[in-house]
Order: structure tokens, then C-alpha cells, then sequence
């Protein structure tokens, strides 16, 4: 299975399964979807992913580092969201033998599901994020994109607790619910 197909698959998988059986963003108004002010907001590509936006010049995307963005306004055709939206706010991640989910860091300050942990989502939502980390570790490129989330999302987990520490800021409640 190459990278775009991975991905493919996983986009499918993801096209109804939303956090909640609701809409959750009618709780915060689409707050992962906000573009910052006055500022240009872009979702990160999946490997193999770029492929699947041939021909449609309505999604801008550009390159940032290493990475792909795809340039958005704040709205988009549902069937065309990228695998990073579909995701939000969970990582799949790979743990010993298995692949489980956890929150993803750049949704703390974002998302009102943060406080309530990855147990807070559908669990529909969360197998199947688990399911398609599973797919995407079949693939090398897909493998080491998430091999990449999954050291930027610890690297910002403690980014935010030396913050705390130097600050002598309690823990916060949201802290507890990295995995449960
Ligand atoms: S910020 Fe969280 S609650 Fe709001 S729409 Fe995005 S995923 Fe749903
Ligand atoms: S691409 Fe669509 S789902 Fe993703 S942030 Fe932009 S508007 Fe929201």
C-alpha cells in the first residue's frame, strides 16, 4: 500500500466518525477551523496526501520546513478535509505493540474536548482513530510522519509543564487526561 492510498483509506474511515455523536463544533463555533487573524491557517499534509487535491485550485498548498500545509479559510468542502482535520483533536501513536490514541497537544488551547481526555469522545471515534494509526504505520513514509507528530507533541508536553514548573503554576486539569 503506498503513502496516498494509506491515507486514502483513512480519510474514508473518517468521513462520518466524528468526536462526538453531535456536531462538536457547534460547542465552540468551529474554533479548530478559526483562522487566526489577519493570518493565513494551514493543516498539515499527510505524506502521499497532496495526490489526492490534483486539479481542485481551490485548495492552496504550501511548503513549510519539511512539511506540506494546505492553506484553508476557515470552511471547506467536508468530503475534501484533510486526514490532520478528520483527526482533531486525537493522535494516533504507536504504544509498545499497539497503537492507541491520544490527545493531540495543539488542541489544549483550542478545543473544548481537551478536558475530558481521549475517554471523553465517542469511543467509536477514538477505535477508529486507532484503526487508521494502524494503516498508517504500514507504510514507511506514513510510519515516520507519525513517528514525527509523536515527538512534536511530546516535545510541547513539556514545553508546557517546564512552563509550569518555572512559573509555579499548579498543575492544571487539564493535565491529567494525556491518555485516559
Ligand atoms: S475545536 Fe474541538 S470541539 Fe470544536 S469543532 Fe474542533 S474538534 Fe470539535
Ligand atoms: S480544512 Fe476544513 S475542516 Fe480543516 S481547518 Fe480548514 S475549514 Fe476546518
Amino acid at each position: 500500500m503506498n503513502a496516498t492510498e494509506a491515507v486514502s483509506i483513512c480519510r474514508k474511515k473518517l468521513e462520518k466518525v466524528t468526536p462526538l455523536c453531535t456536531d462538536c463544533g457547534r460547542i465552540c463555533g468551529a474554533a479548530c477551523c478559526r483562522p487566526m487573524e489577519a493570518e493565513e491557517t494551514g493543516m498539515l499534509l499527510f505524506p502521499g496526501e497532496q495526490a489526492l487535491y490534483e486539479g481542485k485550485p481551490e485548495w492552496k498548498i504550501q511548503k513549510a520546513g519539511q512539511d506540506l500545509l494546505i492553506i484553508c479559510t476557515g470552511e471547506c468542502d467536508r468530503e475534501e478535509r484533510p486526514l490532520s482535520c478528520r483527526m482533531f483533536p486525537l493522535l494516533p501513536m504507536e504504544d509498545q505493540d499497539s497503537v492507541r490514541a491520544y490527545m493531540d497537544e495543539r488542541a489544549r488551547y483550542v478545543c473544548p474536548l481537551v478536558p475530558s481526555g481521549v475517554q471523553g469522545v465517542r469511543p467509536e471515534f477514538r477505535e477508529t482513530i486507532e484503526e487508521c494509526g494502524r494503516i498508517l504505520l504500514e507504510n514507511p513514509e506514513t510510519r515516520s510522519f507519525l513517528h514525527h507528530l509523536r515527538l512534536e507533541n511530546e516535545a510541547l508536553r513539556t514545553l508546557r509543564k517546564d512552563w509550569r514548573v518555572t512559573h509555579g503554576r499548579q498543575q492544571d486539569q487539564t493535565d491529567t487526561e494525556y491518555r485516559e
